[in-house]
């Protein structure tokens, strides 16, 4: 069954793998960020080693977050690719679920947002600016539909592609 080809550097990886994989996005980030930092683009605010959303600090140094810089760039950290005759039947319900995902998990991880959702010949193809929301999107799927789900790992470049086919 080969419903998506995968680029080189990626690999099949289960699950319960990838969680121990999964390391912190440092994308495009120079070293250490001087605490705090606030990101120009959309606020979020760099504290206690990580991106939160807070009230803009008075005095706080300025760069921009590594989910902007990816969505300024359009370089996904995950792709999670939809089809089926189950999906082709359940649109609207289906990505009703993935941003009803996004929703709550931006809420709390301001770093895990949704860059993109295109149709494609086989049904969608959904980029996030974080590996774990791409894996948190598959996950709730599998949850609430059953259906094949596949993770394929690029640990170069930390980069993760989710099939979910049903
Ligand atoms: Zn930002």
């Amino acid at each position: 069954m080969s419903h998506s080809s995968h680029p080189p550097g990626f690999n099949p990886i289960r699950r319960d793998r990838l969680q121990q994989e999964a390391v912190h996005d440092s994308y495009k980030s120079k070293g250490k960020l001087p605490e705090p930092t606030v990101c120009p683009d959309c606020g979020a605010v760099y504290h206690s080693g990580r991106w939160q959303w807070l009230e803009k600090p008075q005095a706080a140094h300025s760069e921009t977050c590594p989910a902007c810089h990816r969505t300024r760039d359009r370089f996904p950290a995950g792709h999670v690719f939809l089809g089926g005759p189950f999906l082709a039947k359940h649109e609207a319900e289906v990505l009703q679920l993935i941003k009803h995902h996004e929703t709550r998990e931006k809420a709390e991880h301001p770093m895990q947002r949704i860059m993109d959702i295109e149709k494609t010949e086989r049904g969608y193809q959904v980029t996030t600016t974080d590996i774990h929301l791409a894996r948190g999107i598959g996950d709730a799927l599998h949850h609430a539909y059953q259906g094949q789900l596949d993770f394929h790992y690029n640990p170069e470049q930390n980069l993760l592609r989710v099939s979910w086919m049903h």
